[in-house]
């Protein structure tokens, strides 16, 4: 396991396939670590790091930011969905995007505002 930030294996953020795809953008991986610190609670990215045929296979957007490492879906150990989104909208501003989805928050750095629900 290899450590790339305080609270975060590398691994965890590889591409669920299996392929082995992995990488994940500084500016997102620290969003992370900020999501962390303020529920001080565990931080699960259920979906990361996507190659384009898991990325087809799960029905994400064509273009995206999974495929890119930009992107992060997240539950936090304790916390309802919502909260978790609205602390990831106030963190990230209109540098990314954040879609609010029953039981896990999409994150992203895509460096302008998005929003949405799924
Ligand atoms: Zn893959
Ligand atoms: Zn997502």
């Amino acid at each position: 396991m290899k450590k790339i930030s305080p609270n975060f294996h590398e691994e965890e953020f590889a591409c669920k396939c299996g392929c082995g795809l992995s990488g994940i953008d500084p500016e997102l991986l620290y969003a992370l670590e900020c999501v962390r610190e303020k529920f001080k609670a565990p931080v699960t990215a259920t979906s990361a790091r996507r190659c384009e045929k898991h990325n087809r296979t799960v029905g994400g957007a064509e273009e995206s930011f999974h495929l890119t490492g930009k992107a992060a879906d997240i539950v936090v150990k304790g916390v309802p969905a919502a909260n978790v989104a609205d602390y990831c909208e106030s963190l990230i501003r209109d540098r990314g995007g954040v879609g609010r989805y029953p039981g896990f928050t999409h994150i992203d750095v895509r460096g302008k505002r998005a929003r949405w629900r799924g």
